[in-house]
């Protein structure tokens, strides 16, 4: 990279000398070597003929020591480094980022090129081609034969690497051959003369220093896709990164260290235009590190099932554990969720099984409670059929006689006929009604008018027991919608009038009225039974729905307890409330409304 004027060279030889003898005499003994490991990538006379300005300046500012140039190759360097054998390092920019990832080398001064735009802008790669290549683009390159220097050499490839990667070019992949020659550099440039490879990728400014030099023909080679950056003299395929830093390690004593630095940064520019500066920023050499994944980031190449397996088998083995324990925890769920479900099924057709046998038991109830109470009316029913059928026989008889006495009148005749019919039809109506409430059948819901239902009960209940009197003034424009099976409402009322028609026979006072009345309060109907009766004594309300409670000589005590049943079964409650000063009962039951859209 550097090569002195011999004269100023020479010259300066003469000022080191001067001032080492100067100091010679009072430090010889004393003066302790100082190593600076250069990289040696023009070979080992270069380094001697490049750096010894720099180990002659040091020598003459720093006399307790003598500085000694040790050329090494980059991996040499490196180890170098790691076996503590020197204390300097001056390397191209990609090494010194590698050395301070790996060994904590830091960087005190950057040097100064007379070439470059700055110190941070100052070392490039070319790839050179023939002239008359048919090569213009970067993205070119693919599928040709390329040389570079070493998979490690920064200006010799690694810089021209990203540009190709950002090209689209691959070079480890996507070259038809990419070929390292390790120095000299220069071999690089013939082979492509020769036609031996497509391109050869440099530092920048060697093929414009070899034109110089005579070494090969201007307009032989070309570089490849020339960035001209404005200001620097020579052309480049990639852009421009720091110069060449000046790095302390971690053993290098500190105070020496401060020595250096001072001296580097004082150290007058030398006749080619060569001098120190302070460190630049190598935060682009990261950059491009990161883009190759090489250095410090070549572990991103790891990234393979493989690679994922060799860095992260303790936490995958964990994954494992974790998801084997999941899947365990999931099964053993599975299977307590299905052995729970059956357990709930068999309870479920348990208690259907116990629904249905209950259900069959109160139709059975149900089905003897109406027969009691039939058997109760039967001597009512007997009466209230005795009428029709008197009647029947009285208009028959009139019929006859006017028959016999030949008052054949078709009048008179037509009306008798006319109430026989009508009274028959009575008749009739009145063991249809009988009928149907005796029939044994299952319970069915469905929606039915409360108001019409319950004015049939009390219309069957008046015709039977004619001495009862009845006060039922429902609001008949009203509709009372329910759930339910109309027979069972009709036993319910019939039983609870039938209750209070014998009490009130009890306290002697058969005729007076017994009141009925509908009301809707919120979402439910309250119908109410109040008679004058006998009423209970406190002691008998504790047992009044008890099943066989009874009072009565002929009773069952089967009527509430059924009732209440039927009353909660469909919702609704029935309980019953002395009247005050004990002058009989009242009896209420509630039904809730039927939900709107047929929910029940
Ligand atoms: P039963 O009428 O066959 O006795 P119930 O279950 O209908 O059976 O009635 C049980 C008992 O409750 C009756 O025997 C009677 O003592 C009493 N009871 C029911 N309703 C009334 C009422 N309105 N007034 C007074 N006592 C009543």
């Amino acid at each position: 990279m550097l090569s002195l004027r011999p004269l100023y060279r020479f010259g300066l030889f003469l000022i080191g000398m001067a001032l080492l003898l100067q100091t010679f005499h009072a430090d010889a003994s004393n003066a302790t070597t100082v190593r600076i490991g250069v990289l040696a990538y023009r070979g080992a006379e270069a380094v001697q003929e490049d750096w010894s300005y720099v180990r002659n300046w040091l020598d003459a500012t720093i006399p307790a020591h003598r500085f000694v140039l040790l050329d090494f190759d980059q991996a040499g360097l490196t180890r170098a480094v790691r076996e503590q054998t020197i204390d300097f390092v001056i390397t191209n920019s990609g090494h010194y980022v590698a050395l301070e990832n790996s060994d904590g080398a830091s960087r005190i001064a950057t040097i100064e090129s007379p070439w470059a735009l700055s110190p941070r802008q100052s070392i490039g790669s070319a790839i050179v081609v023939r002239s008359d290549a048919h090569l213009h683009t970067l993205a070119d390159l693919a599928g040709k034969h390329v040389l570079a220097v070493g998979a490690d050499a920064f200006g010799g490839y690694q810089i021209a690497a990203r540009e190709l990667l950002e090209a689209g070019v691959d070079p480890e992949h996507d070259l038809a051959d990419l070929q390292f020659t390790g120095f000299p550099i220069q071999n690089i440039v013939h082979a492509v003369r020769a036609g031996r490879a497509d391109a050869g990728i440099v530092r920048a400014c060697l093929l414009e220093q070899m034109i110089r030099s005579g070494e090969i023909g201007a307009g032989e080679l070309r570089v490849l896709a020339p960035i001209n950056t404005k200001g620097f003299r020579c052309q480049t395929s990639s852009r421009l990164y720091p110069d060449w830093p000046f790095v302390v390690l971690r053993h290098t004593p500190a105070e020496l260290s401060k020595q250096v630095a001072i001296a580097l940064l004082r150290m007058p520019r030398t006749a080619d235009g060569y001098s120190w500066t302070v460190p630049a920023d190598y935060h682009v050499v990261d950059e491009l590190f990161r883009e190759l994944k090489i250095g410090p980031y070549a572990y991103l190449r790891q990234w393979t099932f493989e690679g994922l397996l060799r860095l992260y088998w303790g936490w995958l083995l964990l994954i494992l554990a974790l998801l084997v324990a999941w899947a365990m925890h999931t099964v053993r769920v599975e299977h307590l969720v299905s052995l729970r479900t059956r357990e709930l099924r068999a309870a479920q057709e348990e208690q259907h099984r116990m629904a249905e046998e209950a259900r069959l038991r109160q139709s059975t109830l149900d089905h003897a409670a109406r027969l009691a109470i039939l058997g109760e009316m039967a001597s009512a029913i007997a009466h209230e059929l005795n009428q029709p059928l008197a009647a029947i026989r009285n208009f028959a008889r009139g019929m006859a006689r006017r028959i016999t006495a030949g008052r054949l009148e078709p009048a008179p005749l037509l009306d008798g006929t006319g109430e026989i019919v009508a009274q028959s039809e009575r008749a009739a109506s009145i063991i249809r009604n009988i009928r149907a409430f005796a029939q044994k059948r299952a319970s069915e819901q469905k929606s039915v008018d409360l108001i019409a239902v319950l004015g049939e009960a009390i219309a069957l209940f008046c015709g039977t027991h004619p001495q009862a009197h009845v006060s039922w003034q429902p609001d008949t424009t009203q509709t009372a919608k329910v759930m339910a099976d109309p027979l069972q409402i009709q036993q319910v009322m019939l039983n609870l009038l039938k209750n209070a028609l014998d009490a009130q026979q009890t306290a002697g006072h058969a005729h007076e009225p017994i009141e009925v009345q509908f009301r809707m309060e919120a979402s439910t109907y309250r119908i109410t039974v109040r008679d004058s009766g006998c009423g209970l004594e406190p002691e008998q309300f504790a047992h009044l729905f008890e099943p066989f409670f009874t009072t009565k000589p002929e009773g069952l005590g089967l009527g509430l307890s059924l009732s209440k049943g039927i009353i909660e079964s469909l919702g609704g409650t029935l309980f019953a409330v002395a009247n005050d000063g004990n002058a009989g009962l009242t009896v209420c039951f509630s039904l809730p409304e039927e939900e709107p859209f047929g929910g029940a």
